[in-house]
């Protein structure tokens, strides 16, 4: 639905986030200018497996009920989106689209899994089956959002931000551009903008090794303590570590080996001879929850801190910074001055 009135908006970030909110903003009629770095596929977001996944992923937190209902209200959001794509754009995603995930593990994960509140069936060989925990294929759906993004009117440039303000930003080679609005959905990237916008001064890398397998047939997750396979038809991932503190891109020999020892262990027929390793960085805060709404010191508007959910999150961060840019009250659970002092 068109704005009555529309705005000027600058995305820092290509990724999931900055093109999916790019997306929302540009179908509510605002003036979208994405400006990214790097293309997409060497994003945190190009090499994630594209789980969306409330039941697998709460079942990892301390509170497994209040992170299940959060992440399933985010992934409400993805829906709800993903309908509105004219039919080209969905057809990109839907092709590689899986609605459940298969979990196999000890009788004590089974059942903090249960304790998600998620609806589960036995689907044999010890596996439990978690409806509506889904997956995308990254690739896919980084370069319809773009596509449609671009169809819509939208602007994407190929540049380095070096500055940022509440109403512009310096590029690399010293230009400035401003706009109405200015967000930052740049990952771990945004770190590098605390100085100007502080509640970003919390962000943390973890670093992750996955594996990029083709060949590999089936569609759907299947996951288990020692790792998940995220499987799209015709390829599959298998992920995925977790190193905290690190943010460098560098590929480890020794934690590729183990990541293919542990994918082995779990399917001894898989073929793993063609698999490549590949290294994304997340950005996390204190408390495992996203930063998305409006710097308090700067202005500037922020949705970063996604950690392993970036692709469950980026639809819910895109609605909360709609609502900021049309003056609307909105969800302020995920504060990003929360932890400013
Ligand atoms: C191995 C692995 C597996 C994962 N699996 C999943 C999964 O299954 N499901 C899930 O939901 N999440 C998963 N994640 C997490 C997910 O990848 C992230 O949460 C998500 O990609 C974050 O998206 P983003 O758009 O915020 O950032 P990114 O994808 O990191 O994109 C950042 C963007 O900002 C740009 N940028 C940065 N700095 C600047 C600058 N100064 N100037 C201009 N541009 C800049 C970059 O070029 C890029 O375009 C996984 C992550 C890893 C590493």
């Amino acid at each position: 639905m068109a704005s009555s009135s529309p705005k000027s908006v600058l995305i820092i970030g290509g990724g999931i986030v900055g093109l999916t909110c790019a997306v929302v903003l540009r179908d509510s009629g605002h003036k979208v200018t994405v400006i990214a770095a790097e293309s997409s596929e060497h994003t945190a977001s190009g090499v994630a497996a594209g789980m969306i996944a409330p039941a697998l992923e709460a079942m990892n937190e301390a509170d497994t009920a209040m992170a299940f209902q959060r992440l399933k209200a985010a992934q409400t959001v993805w829906r709800t989106l993903q309908a509105a794509w004219p039919q080209a754009a969905r057809d990109a995603v839907v092709a590689t689209l899986a609605q459940e995930s298969d979990y196999i593990g000890s009788p004590e994960a089974l059942e903090r899994l249960a304790k998600t509140g998620a609806p589960l069936t036995p689907a044999g060989e010890g596996r439990m089956r978690v409806r509506g925990d889904g997956l995308v294929e990254a690739a896919a759906t980084l370069n319809a959002l773009q596509a449609h993004l671009l169809a819509l009117g939208g602007e994407v440039i190929c540049d380095r931000v070096e500055r940022v303000s509440g109403d512009d930003v310096m590029l690399a080679d010293g230009t400035r551009r401003n706009a109405e609005f200015v967000i930052i959905a740049a990952g771990y990237g945004a770190r590098a903008f605390a100085g100007q916008v502080p509640s970003l001064a919390c962000l943390t890398p973890i670093k992750g090794h996955l594996l990029d397998v083709p060949g590999v047939a089936g569609r759907g997750v299947l996951r288990a303590a020692s790792g998940y396979w995220a499987r799209y038809a015709e390829s599959a991932k298998f992920g995925a570590t977790m190193e905290a503190g690190r943010d460098d891109a560098g590929i480890d020999a020794d934690i590729v080996a183990d990541l293919k020892a542990r994918a082995q262990a779990l399917t001894p027929d898989v073929d793993l001879s063609k698999a490549q390793a590949r290294v994304g960085v997340r950005a996390a805060t204190p408390d495992g929850w996203p930063l998305i709404g409006r710097d308090a010191a700067s202005g500037v508007l922020v949705a970063t801190g996604m950690r392993r959910n970036g692709y469950v999150f980026a639809p819910l961060a895109a609605q909360i910074l709609l609502d900021l840019i049309e003056g609307r009250a909105t969800d302020r659970d995920y504060d990003p001055n929360r932890f400013a002092h």
